[in-house]
């Protein structure tokens, strides 16, 4: 476990073009100041060998404060892309970092919050064949199964949870005219034989339950192998979202652990154990308590269901990972909000859109 040094970032992929931020020695501006911006115009490169982590987006909840990409992170094996959630802006994004999707292997879906999965839409179509260095050969797209809704809750629109199965399916019905139609006129082929989406099967001996018992602690337990990565699961805690993963990457070169959305929690701390980067959420919660808009049962569900500064540096630590990474971020605009983070752990990284972590195992 060596401590991974940063990728190149370009001004587009940070904050948009115009705004930036300063990059020296992985200290980072504060988000929205006019801090000088990046010197390098290039987007940056994932190398074709090696395993990368690309924090693509890194910011929290169906909400735009600030100009941060929607949270998703690409894991890349030899050139082979593995995306963890798809929110708002992550197409975009992936081209930037020069990230392909002709190499896209699979797509792990967190949780079926709309801030993780709202560009997967425009990710399938966007990406869809040969023409647009899109998908050629079938892609899975792996997430939560059915599950009801928490005891209490109504359900306005059924069915309730229909799982990542039916998501994709419902995906594609309601896009059917615009694949058709490039089918008969383009010759593609039909996106509905490119995309496998699967429901992940909790294993039984969990006993988990959305009502009584939606994180129990568990042995992490695998989802999915090729020739590059074998990746693991776990429930974490992200009440009342049920089930809710988080995702560990192991290849060769080492080891990538995705937290999720999630209290801090020990699945989380075995699934991460002696990891090389512990791609983790966190929240400021002082920040969303001065929020005066912000209604109270939405601020009870941000407080009961994140990480706060302190316990994100208690996860690494206790898992002992080798560099934890901050994305996801609720109220956090750079690595000097981590300051009481890193007197639990050391080294964080506060993350940035399309910043690249090498791995190094
Ligand atoms: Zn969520």
């Amino acid at each position: 476990m060596t401590s991974p040094e940063f990728g190149r970032l370009s001004r587009r992929t940070l904050f948009g073009v115009g705004a930036g931020a300063v990059v020296a020695s992985g200290v980072l501006g504060s988000l929205g100041s006019s801090a000088a911006a990046a010197t390098d115009e290039q987007p940056a490169q994932v190398p074709k060998e090696g395993m990368f982590a690309v924090t693509l987006g890194t910011g929290a909840g169906p909400a735009i404060r600030g100009p941060r990409i929607g949270i998703s992170t690409a894991v890349v094996v030899d050139g082979n892309i593995y995306l963890i959630d798809a929110g708002l802006g992550m197409v975009r994004q992936a081209t930037d970092a020069g990230l392909t999707m002709d190499r896209l292997r699979a797509l792990f879906i967190t949780h079926l919050h709309s801030d993780h999965i709202s560009e997967v839409p425009a990710l399938l179509l966007y990406n869809w064949g040969p023409g647009v260095k899109g998908i050629v050969e079938p892609v899975r797209v792996l997430g939560p199964g059915p599950a009801r809704l928490p005891h209490g809750a109504e359900v306005h629109i059924p069915p309730p949870t229909g799982g990542t199965e039916r998501f994709v399916r419902d995906l594609l019905e309601t896009y059917a005219y615009d694949i058709n139609l490039r089918v008969h006129d383009e010759g593609r082929t039909p996106l509905d034989d490119l995309v496998q989406a699967e429901d992940i099967e909790i294993p039984k001996s969990a006993r988990a339950d959305v009502d009584r018992n939606p994180a129990p602690e568990m042995d992490p337990f695998q989802i999915y192998q090729d020739d590059h990565v074998r990746v693991t699961a776990t429930l974490n805690n992200h009440p009342p979202v049920f089930p809710s993963f988080a995702f560990r990457f192991d290849s060769r070169y080492g080891s990538v652990v995705i937290s999720g959305d999630t209290t801090e929690h020990p699945n989380v701390v075995r699934l991460a154990t002696e990891a090389d980067i512990l791609i983790h959420e966190a929240i400021n919660a002082d920040f969303y308590k001065k929020q005066p808009n912000i209604p109270p049962a939405q601020l009870e569900h941000i407080l009961d269901s994140h990480t706060d500064l302190e316990g994100v540096g208690r996860v690494a630590r206790d898992a002992g990972v080798g560099h934890l990474v901050l994305s996801h971020l609720g109220g956090i605009a750079g690595d000097a909000d981590a300051a009481v983070t890193r007197e639990i752990f050391d080294p964080v990284t506060v993350a940035v859109d399309g910043q690249v972590f090498p791995v190094a195992g």
